[in-house]
């Protein structure tokens, strides 16, 4: 069977390597990452899902855990993802995280891919707003999934919705991901405060928090 491709072309046509791009904070990982990146790999066909764990994002005031403990736990938490690459490069950059500088050595290193940056709909929202966002929109495909709200978040957030005007819509897809209420700020609020995370990270995951005692104070 013939499957459909983003770009309007049959699987067996295409020529150019699919390359998924996920960066989070990962902080920890959980099972709405893992779920999105299962997703998108099926839904864009990718060849390849590229996860990077970010060093110093720019958006993010709070300190984030140590960048050994966070590369070591998206190695356990996207291990059993054929398509999944876990990149370092981006802990292992001086200075503030740039999505922009990442593409963009992806893009030399793999002549002719075509690049599909894959984000939730809370970061949809400021996209205007990143570094050299005409750039970014520019070389990959926005791909975004819907957020739904957690107990510490407020308010669901639509996919579709975060198109912001004047953009062109043929640089964004929808990734169909049911509204899964996960973050990783709750995870570590019930971490520090004696909660169960039972069903919100794996198994491997929760051993690594209460093996090296991650989040115990927020
Ligand atoms: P925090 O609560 O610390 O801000 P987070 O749960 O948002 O963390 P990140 O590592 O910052 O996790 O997220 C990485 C990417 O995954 C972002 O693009 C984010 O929008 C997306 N993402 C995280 N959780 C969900 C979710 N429940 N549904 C859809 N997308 C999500």
């Amino acid at each position: 069977m013939t499957l459909t491709v983003h770009s309007g072309q049959s699987k067996d046509k295409r020529t150019s390597q699919r390359i998924g791009v996920f960066g989070g904070a990962f902080d920890p990982p959980h099972a709405a990452h893992l779920a999105l990146a299962r997703l998108a790999v099926a839904q864009l066909q990718l060849d390849v899902l590229k996860i990077f764990p970010t060093g110093h994002a720019w958006h993010k005031s709070r300190t984030l855990t140590a960048p050994e403990h966070r590369l070591a736990m998206a190695q356990l938490a996207f291990a059993d993802l054929a398509q999944a690459q876990i990149d370092a490069s981006e802990l292992l950059r001086a200075g503030p995280t740039y999505t922009i500088d990442t593409l963009t050595q992806l893009q030399a290193e793999n002549p002719g891919c075509q690049l599909f940056l894959i984000i939730g709909a809370d970061q949809a929202m400021a996209l205007s707003n990143w570094h050299r966002f005409e750039d970014i929109l520019r070389i990959a495909i926005i791909c975004v999934a819907g957020r739904a709200t957690t107990a510490r978040t407020a308010g669901s957030i639509d996919a579709d919705s975060q198109v912001p005007p004047g953009l062109a819509r043929s640089r964004f897809e929808s990734l169909h991901l049911p509204p899964m209420a996960v973050s990783a700020t709750d995870i570590r609020h019930r971490v520090a405060t004696d909660q169960d995370i039972h069903g919100l990270v794996s198994e491997p995951i929760a051993r690594y928090i209460a093996h090296h005692h991650l989040y115990h104070s927020t």
